[in-house]
């Protein structure tokens, strides 16, 4: 046996013994996906174990290395552990900005001290974070943020206001943009790491039509952040920032692939209306196509082989696809997909993932600032 069949062997193994049954099915909603954190309320004692054995063994972050708190795999073992738990239907043990968004960030640009700190706690879910990038004033141009900090000798003050703040008031610590210098609009931008205990933070949540509330506005008065807490180079922060985001967009456009294994026609069973179910097959052939390009993607990214404009292509077309899947299953759901509240549409289950798959075009980066991208860098339009 070759070194990858034995790590597949043992793998497989492992995962048997110890993914409980309950976490073999997939997260039903957002509030259903483990988040972790300070004070976070497990949804079982299943949930818990998952998370906590997997963060033990690294593989809640498999690629990363052993000192931050990671499994040390290299690539192909990744993508082994990867079809492994999709196998059995594995959930994700932890669903994490820290994760998808900061680790990388931090792998790159930050000092080693910043490493040790902040990794391994991201890895075993010790601490849930939220980013800071979004303010009433800067969403798609987001270089025109106005957050200040202004340095106080052994520590930045910090004033201003964030908005759409996902989860913002169930955050441990936040990952922030702020302007350090006026002289520049790019070249002014650094990236802080701060506690949102830290006194002059306040969160509002901001309520949606739908009665839940996903996302905040976020003040600052006055809050202290000690500059060891600087990530990168002071007024270098939009090249983090932007490194960040190629992370976030590979996280979003995972929404492409629907969460399961099946096709949709599959999934829908009998359609009796012959025009849908041939927009439903058409759907299906363009969702195996961009699986495959996925799995293409992810292995380009983690060699550091991936265009840098490569996540926005992926994040639109990962989106757009998913708003079309949705658009679909209420289409088969007839007007009985529309019920909103009763147990028998588990409170309006698909109504309500149809409406968020509305979201996950803009979040991240819109759908249309996400062409502009690649009209400029992959496919250099003149004038784009
Ligand atoms: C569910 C959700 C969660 C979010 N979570 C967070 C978070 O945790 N942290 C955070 O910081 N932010 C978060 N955001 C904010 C998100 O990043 C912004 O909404 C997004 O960047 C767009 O900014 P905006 O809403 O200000 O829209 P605007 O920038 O005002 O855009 C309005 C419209 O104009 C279009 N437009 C703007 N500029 C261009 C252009 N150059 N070319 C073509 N069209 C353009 C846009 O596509 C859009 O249709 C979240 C948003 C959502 C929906």
């Amino acid at each position: 046996m070759s070194d990858l069949e034995t790590f597949r062997a043992d793998t497989r193994a492992w995962l048997e013994a110890n993914c409980p049954p309950e976490m073999r099915e997939p997260v039903r909603s957002e509030a259903d996906a483990c988040w972790g954190g300070r004070n976070f309320t497990f949804q079982s004692e299943a949930q818990k174990r998952w998370m906590t054995v997997m963060g033990e063994r690294g593989w809640t972050v498999p690629d990363w290395p052993k000192e931050y708190g990671g499994g040390g795999l290299s690539a192909a073992e990744t993508k082994i552990l990867r079809e492994e738990m999709k196998r059995i239907n594995a959930r994700n043990p932890l669903s994490s900005f820290g994760i998808s968004m900061l680790g990388p960030a931090l792998l790159k640009y930050g000092t080693e001290e910043q490493k040790k700190r902040f990794l391994p706690e991201i890895a075993r879910g010790e601490i849930r974070w939220c980013q800071g990038y979004s303010e009433p004033g800067a969403g798609s141009d987001l270089a025109g943020l106005q957050t200040k900090a202004e340095d106080k000798g052994d520590h930045y003050l910090v004033n201003g206001q964030k908005v759409w703040t996902s989860y913002a008031d169930k955050a441990d610590w936040i990952f922030c943009l702020v302007r350090t210098s006026t002289e520049s609009k790019h070249g002014g931008i650094s990236f802080l790491l701060f506690d949102m205990e830290s006194e002059g933070v306040s969160t509002k949540p901001i309520l949606l039509i739908s009665g839940y509330s996903p996302f905040c506005e976020t003040f600052f008065d006055n809050v202290k952040v000690p500059k060891d807490q600087l990530v990168g180079e002071v007024n270098r922060g939009w090249d983090v920032a932007k490194y960040l985001l190629g992370h976030e967009r590979e996280m979003i456009s995972g929404m492409g692939l629907g969460g399961g294994s099946s096709t949709l026609a599959k999934a829908l069973g009998e359609i009796d209306d012959p025009v849908l179910a041939a927009e439903v097959a058409l759907f299906d052939v363009d969702a195996l196509a961009f699986a495959a390009m996925s799995e293409h993607f992810i292995d380009q990214l983690k060699a550091g082989e991936a265009h840098p404009a490569l996540p926005s292509m992926m994040k639109y077309a990962g989106t757009e696809l998913n708003k079309k899947r949705h658009e679909l299953i209420m289409a088969a759901g007839g007007s009985d997909a529309l019920e909103w509240e009763s147990d028998r549409s588990r409170k309006g289950k698909s109504a309500r993932e149809w409406l968020r798959t509305k979201a996950n075009s803009i979040e991240g980066g819109t759908s249309e600032v996400q062409l502009g991208i690649v009209a400029k860098h992959i496919l250099q339009l003149p004038g784009a």
